[in-house]
């Protein structure tokens, strides 16, 4: 049986969304790493351990995605992750394109890294290598052999966008011949690169799907997928008038850290030095206001604040002004599993 149900924020469990640098060997078209907000420092292994220290009070609830750039870039990745292993994190995920750099497999064991985490953003190297470079589909698609050879439970992550939906129903073939146990579909954010290749004017690509399209494909796809015994995850996008509107920086406790010391309470404030909370001598501590924990406690017939002040050409109006549906919180998933 397929079971289908939306992810409610929890209560009890931290996610922490580590960026250990921002460098990367790729030119992602819609990367959302944005150097001029995030930093382009690589974190020395003394900040690392600081700031995990910084969050490890509630280590056995909390789960840690090391993210970049390309994390596995950072020379003191296997010694970051070991020492978050002693610190007790619930699970530890590593994000990458793929390339595995610094022989990173032979360096963690499936005991200590709970997921490699691989992004891919089509079903063949034509799509996939037009937005994320030549020779990123070989790679990732080898990283991810390789991975499961060695034992490492793996995942993958699809950003969809108008530049490979097409493809995303010819996934189900090659996540079941890979053997790969979690599939995240993402949807495309106007953050980063994408905000900047982004018009609704015309002119520039519009890389962002309709309402339409995503309804009509994304769940569909989603249920044949998860028919592999594979679980797959994408985000909720739209409420209807009967369904509660929650924001996560409100209810849920994730954290996204960046190199330069700022965290961030929501993904699309990321853009904005609107950042809640900063490293400060490797101390956490509230940033100045007003940052985006003021935006959170706006109440708006749109849902999503953010969303209405950086992507309002989402929403769509009534004649009497009431909006047709209400965004949701970015971070609001819908899962499916068998
Ligand atoms: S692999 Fe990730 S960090 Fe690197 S360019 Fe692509 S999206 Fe950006
Ligand atoms: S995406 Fe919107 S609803 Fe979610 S945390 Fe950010 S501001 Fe709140």
């Amino acid at each position: 049986m397929t079971a289908s149900k939306t992810v409610a924020f929890s209560r009890n469990s931290t996610n922490l969304f580590f960026h250990i640098l921002t460098r990367c060997n790729l030119k992602c078209r819609h990367c959302y790493i944005n150097t001029e907000q995030h930093g382009k420092n690589t974190l020395p292994l003394s900040t690392i351990i600081a700031w995990l220290q910084a969050f490890s009070a509630n280590s056995r609830s909390t789960n840690l995605i090391f993210l970049g750039g390309e994390p596995t870039l950072h020379p003191d990745l296997p010694v970051a992750v070991r020492h978050a292993r002693r610190l007790g994190f619930a699970s530890i995920t590593i994000d990458t394109n793929g390339y595995l750099f610094g022989d990173i497999l032979s360096k963690v064991d499936p005991v200590q890294v709970n997921y490699f985490s691989f992004s891919l953003d089509g079903a063949t190297p034509e799509t996939n290598d037009a937005i994320r470079g030549p020779g990123a589909f070989d790679a990732c698609l080898s990283g991810i052999r390789n991975a499961n050879a060695m034992g490492f439970a793996t995942s993958m992550i699809y950003t969809v966008s108008s530049a490979n939906i097409h493809e995303l129903a010819l996934m189900e073939p090659l996540l079941a011949e890979l053997g790969v146990r979690r599939f995240f579909i993402q949807v495309i954010g106007l953050r980063g690169k994408s905000a900047d290749q982004h018009s609704v004017s015309g002119g520039k690509e519009q890389l962002q799907v309709s309402r339409n399209q995503w309804l009509q494909t994304i769940p569909p796809v989603a249920r044949q997928i998860a028919r592999h015994g594979i679980t797959v995850t994408f985000p909720k996008v739209y409420l209807n008038a009967e369904e509660k509107f929650e924001c996560a920086g409100l209810v849920a406790k994730n954290f996204f850290i960046f190199p330069n010391g700022r965290v961030y309470r929501c993904p699309l404030c990321e853009d904005f030095p609107i950042h809640s909370l900063v490293f400060d001598n490797n101390k956490l501590a509230p940033a100045g206001r007003l940052n985006e924990s003021d935006f959170f406690k706006l109440n708006i017939a749109e849902g999503c604040v953010m969303n209405k002040l950086i992507q309002p050409h989402n929403l769509i109006y009534c004649k009497d002004g009431t909006p047709e549906y209400k965004i949701a919180c970015c971070l609001l998933k819908e899962e499916i599993c068998v």
